[in-house]
């Protein structure tokens, strides 16, 4: 190990590892096996018991995830969504939170269709306007406040060090769905969240072969505690092939998220100008509402997510996608092949989404060839 801090693009390139005295293996080994050894006196003196609670193949990608989040612990989930849920589910029935009026629509849907009958108030409110989120604060009741920045599939950006002032002026936390900025372009906890959490199927593990989920803590607190135990016991636990995924794929997470952010804004700045096109969102435009934040926030990108308003309305929206070649139509986002999706059909009724947006999740391919499709299609 070096003897001065190493930047982050190294511990992310060697996943934290070293290589393995015994064997020299430079690469950590998959650890399938579900149980452990117990002593004689039944105890566990080598610290592991059963592998719905922790297995060594966890420990690379959620320490590795830990030392980028800059937090002091990481649990792996078996999806973005358990990991989000599991949030919800350590609260009290009657708690209040306040959630974005614009955020990942099925944890949306599930929060307003699920949690509120299990007994939580959810209040989704427009977090890029702290004026509202203070007025819809509930002193002693909010005990969460949940955002998502750059948030999908508009990409609103929120300002997490003025949420989490409002939120610990009344006692309540900070969660931050990061899942769009990554480690790489934002920090959530040193901007004051409490826990961030990242759908690890997208940009964190990269090759769209994974379903996973995380959570980091900035401390080792009785609501972490009881997170943890939420996952222990009903179980949303990653199998260990697939962390061992994700670790590999976290090692390139830094070349990839600087190439695709160029990739986004050099796409974003030619599409803006363009005839068929009658809005880009994208947090890297001087024209996009929340750029000042973004700019302050977002450390060198804007993310490889923008969203283009196709003006000719929906129907030309469902054309262009249809007549595109490079760009695949196929839903998620952060993998290595740029994909479309026309989102107000998936989201449905409800949805916050104007009809006429095309989601566009830019991949490693040729920024040209990516171009080129997009105006051919655009026509
Ligand atoms: N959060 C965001 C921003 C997402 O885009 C997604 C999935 O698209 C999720 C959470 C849910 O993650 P998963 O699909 O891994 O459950």
């Amino acid at each position: 190990m070096a003897d001065w801090l190493l930047q982050p693009e190294t511990l992310a390139a060697h996943a934290l590892g070293g290589v393995d005295e015994a064997t020299g293996a430079i690469i950590p080994p998959i650890h399938p096996s579900t149980t452990y050894e117990r002593d004689t006196d039944l105890g566990y003196a080598r610290g592991r018991c059963y592998s719905r609670a922790d297995n060594p193949t966890y420990d690379a990608a959620a320490d590795t995830l830990t030392a980028l989040e800059g937090g002091s612990q990481t649990l792996l989930f078996a999806s973005g969504m358990a990991a989000a849920t599991a949030v919800f589910q350590a609260l009290d029935p009657a708690d209040h939170v306040l959630v974005p009026k614009v955020m990942y629509w099925a944890l949306r849907s599930w929060l307003l269709g699920f949690a509120t009958r299990w007994g939580l108030e959810v209040e989704p409110v427009e977090t890029g306007d702290l004026d509202a989120v203070r007025a819809a604060l509930q002193p002693g009741r909010t005990k969460l406040v949940w955002v998502e920045s750059p948030a999908n599939p508009l990409w609103s950006v929120t300002d997490i060090a003025a949420m989490a002032e409002l939120a610990h002026g009344i006692g309540a936390k900070l969660v931050v769905d990061s899942t769009v900025a990554t480690p790489v372009l934002t920090k959530p906890l040193a901007l004051g969240a409490d826990i961030v959490m990242h759908s690890a199927t997208k940009y964190l593990n990269g090759h769209s072969d994974v379903v996973a989920g995380t959570l980091t803590t900035a401390a080792d607190d009785a609501f972490w505690a009881r997170i943890k135990s939420v996952q222990v016991q009903i179980g949303g636990v990653l199998g260990p092939f697939e962390a061992w995924l994700l670790q590999r794929g976290m090692r390139t997470l830094f070349a990839r998220m600087r190439w695709q952010c160029d990739s986004a804004q050099a796409l974003a700045e030619q599409l803006e100008g363009h005839a068929k096109v009658a809005e880009v969102l994208y947090p890297g435009l001087p024209s996009f509402p929340g750029h000042a934040i973004a700019k302050r926030q977002m450390i060198g990108g804007f993310g490889g997510m923008l969203s283009i308003r196709v003006a000719g309305g929906e129907d030309d929206a469902i054309a262009v996608a249809a007549r595109l070649k490079v760009w695949k139509r196929a839903t998620s986002l952060g993998g290595v092949e740029s994909l479309v999706e026309h989102r107000a059909s998936i989201e449905g009724p409800g949805s916050p989404v104007p009809r006429d947006l095309l989601r566009l999740s830019v991949g490693l391919e040729a920024t040209e060839d990516l171009f080129a499709d997009l105006v051919e299609a655009l026509g």
